[in-house]
């Protein structure tokens, strides 16, 4: 099988990269799942986008400052002064964004945000956003998708990638040809017991950089949300509270019903206030009150977090929810530059799965959807530049790849210890 551009994952950021590429390239999308289980699909809150030229400044302190000021400033300034170019884009594909009575954008806040400029569609902006998308790429003849096929491995040439080998859905094990391979793979939640995220979402693109020696970068720059809602039955995925319900006004509260924390704070600060005080109440959870929301705006805001809650027996207009803090991003990732190349020739890394380094320590809220979309189709326009031949692949052995489980064990474990070898640097530079 060979291909013009390789795409692996069918979150926002490879369907977007996808929808830049030229119609003359055969663009052929893979995915581990089925096309709608991504992490893009559960977004909540919103997109950030620049309000006007007067918000740079402040949009560009709240980054930096969320992230510790580790963050990479030449990438923060692109995703900023691209923000708009993307969300006209967005638009184009039929996405629709709150908008007040005059037509204009309703704009909504969240934690660490010093203005309002998050664009969002209800609670499932992300589900607006990456159904479009995916009705725009299912209008592309170029563009095919194959569900339930699996990277397994990148293919390499001479210290360049000239392709991938894949597990498709009949459980076979394929070689496909690409001229590029873009990795769109996601995070890396699946490793973790409590997470946000699908669980099929376990960094294999991660596992199989650092196989090849591909750069990585902060891999243990991993974001705790601090609101999930907090069940006893065993979850699949821990739900989240959006912090826009924070950003409307909701407040959280400790065993006594006081508030401990200001809940307008970068999320790591909020999440560590709250472990703290889950260990002084000796409990496993948190109150978190949105009944300081009016009700017409609660309801029709966040009708998803609404009815989530009322499936577990808790009427938010009534009472308040237990909330706990849950993995939920990553940082760190495939070291990228800002047209999202990673150290291999013919390997593109974009989304969460990769790192320019915008996010820093720590991701502002409403930063990943509009970082993936950014840098994705910087991706794109890099590839339409340079187009390459593709190679004739080598002679691979694809029995190495015959026993799974050894294998998502082997990638596993790959991860994790690049996630400890990044606490041990951290710790050297205390
Ligand atoms: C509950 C929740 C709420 C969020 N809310 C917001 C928000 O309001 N605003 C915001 O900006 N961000 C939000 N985020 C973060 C944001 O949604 C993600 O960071 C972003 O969507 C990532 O997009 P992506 O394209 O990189 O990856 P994803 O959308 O996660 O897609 C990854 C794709 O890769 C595929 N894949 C993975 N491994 C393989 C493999 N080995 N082979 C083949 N395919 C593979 C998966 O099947 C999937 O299709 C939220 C995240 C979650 C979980």
């Amino acid at each position: 099988m060979t291909t013009d551009i390789l795409i692996v994952g069918s979150g926002c950021s490879g369907l977007y990269c996808a929808l830049h590429l030229p119609k003359d390239k055969k663009v052929l999308i893979i995915t581990k799942s089925d096309s709608k289980s991504s992490d893009s699909y559960l977004a909540q809150g919103g997109i950030c986008v620049l309000r006007d030229e007067d918000d740079f400044e402040s949009f560009f302190e709240d980054t930096m400052k969320a992230g510790h000021y580790e963050n990479d400033k030449e990438s923060v300034s692109i995703m900023i002064n691209s923000s708009r170019d993307v969300i006209e884009d967005l638009v184009d594909y039929g996405v629709d964004f709150s908008r007040n009575e005059d037509g204009s954008f309703n704009y909504t806040k969240e934690g660490a945000h010093s203005r309002s400029r998050i664009l969002f569609h209800k609670d499932i902006t992300g589900k607006e956003i990456t159904s479009k998308l995916m009705a725009r790429v299912k209008e592309r003849e170029n563009i095919s998708i194959l569900e339930h096929t699996t990277l397994l491995d990148i293919v390499e040439k001479d210290g360049e990638c000239v392709g991938a080998v894949v597990e498709l859905s009949d459980g076979k094990t394929h070689l496909i040809g690409a001229e590029y391979t873009v990795l769109a793979c996601g995070g890396l939640g699946g490793l973790y017991k409590h997470s946000t995220n699908f669980r099929h979402l376990t960094g294999d693109a991660l596992a199989i950089s650092a196989k090849h020696g591909v750069e990585l970068k902060n891999m243990n720059y991993i974001q705790i949300h601090p609101t999930t809602f907090y069940s006893e039955e065993k979850e699949d995925r821990s739900f989240l509270i959006s912090e826009s319900v924070r950003g409307e006004g909701a407040k959280l509260y400790n065993k006594d019903m006081e508030q401990f924390v200001n809940e307008l704070l970068p999320r790591d600060v909020v999440t560590n206030a709250i472990e703290k005080q889950m260990e002084k109440d000796g409990a496993e959870f948190v109150w978190e009150d949105l009944r300081t929301i009016p009700e017409d705006e609660l309801l029709e805001h966040f009708p998803n977090i609404v009815q989530h809650c009322k499936e577990k027996n808790y009427d938010v207009t009534k009472e308040c929810i237990p909330v706990v803090p849950a993995q939920h991003y990553f940082m760190g990732g495939i070291k990228v530059d800002y047209e999202s190349k990673t150290s291999m020739a013919g390997l593109y890394a974009i989304g969460e799965t990769a790192c320019n380094g915008v996010h820093g320590r720590n991701r502002l809220a409403s930063n990943s959807l509009l970082e993936s979309l950014v840098f994705a189709k910087r991706a794109a326009a890099d590839m339409t530049k340079k187009p390459r031949t593709v190679c004739e692949l080598p002679k691979v052995d694809l029995s190495v790849y015959d026993d799974r489980e050894a294998l998502k064990k082997e990638y596993r474990k790959i991860v994790l210890d690049e996630i400890k070898k990044g606490e041990r640097e951290d710790m050297k530079n205390v």
